[in-house]
């Protein structure tokens, strides 16, 4: 199985600018856009982010209920794009999920959704997609030209 992110390099950019914004800090966002299944994997097709200014320590950052409520009221708003999963940022640390990542990612979002992380120190993305067998699996991050 081959699992694949598609960005644009204007999204790429405006997720990178995100966690650069203070880059000694994790902050965290989410993905927008469409998913389908090819014959040999799955291809999400990222189109938008959402994010709003929280930042969270040098090592951590939370995703809370108003904020997960807030960016499914955005998807709500997009006409030809829909929730996808989330990103964070690893500030100083580096672009590498955690156990405590995936679990969070299963457990909060459930099947059928990446999770990305971005490390601003390192300049390196990275990122799971957890499929309906609830394995998480590595996926190739490409840019649409
Ligand atoms: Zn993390």
């Amino acid at each position: 199985m081959y699992y694949y992110i598609r960005f644009s390099e204007q999204v790429k950019k405006a997720l990178i600018d995100h966690t650069m914004k203070d880059p000694t800090k994790e902050c965290g966002g989410f993905l927008y856009g469409k998913t389908w299944r090819t014959e040999n994997g799955v291809m999400c097709d990222i189109d938008a982010i959402y994010y709003e200014d929280r930042k969270g320590t040098h090592n951590r950052f939370c995703f809370d209920q108003i904020y997960m409520r807030n960016a499914y009221k955005a998807g709500w708003k997009m006409e030809d794009s829909s929730f996808l999963g989330t990103y964070h940022s690893h500030a100083q640390l580096p672009a590498k999920l955690s156990d405590i990542d995936r679990d969070s990612l299963i457990k909060y979002f459930g099947m059928g959704r990446i999770m990305l992380v971005y490390s601003p120190k390192y300049n390196r993305m990275v990122a799971e997609y957890v499929d309906v067998d609830k394995k998480t699996h590595k996926v190739k991050i490409i840019t649409k030209k």
